[in-house]
């Protein structure tokens, strides 16, 4: 079975999202890639966490 660790680096509260420790909001990649899908980004809503990946259903 796999075992997560939290990244206590990286908050998130992404819980859809297959890396996220839910109940505790944090990340438990070792590192994400931020990224964005504006042309000029000026709101944290332009940026993306491009290492995103949605959580399989039971
Ligand atoms: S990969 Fe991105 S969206 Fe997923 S838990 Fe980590 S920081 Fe959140």
């Amino acid at each position: 079975m796999e075992t997560k660790k939290k990244n206590s680096c990286i908050k998130c509260s992404v819980s859809q999202c297959k890396h996220n420790m839910e109940n505790e909001n944090y990340c438990t990649l070792d590192c994400i890639s931020v990224g964005t899908h504006e042309p000029n980004p000026t709101v944290p809503e332009c940026t993306d966490c491009n290492s995103f990946v949605k959580r399989s259903c039971c």
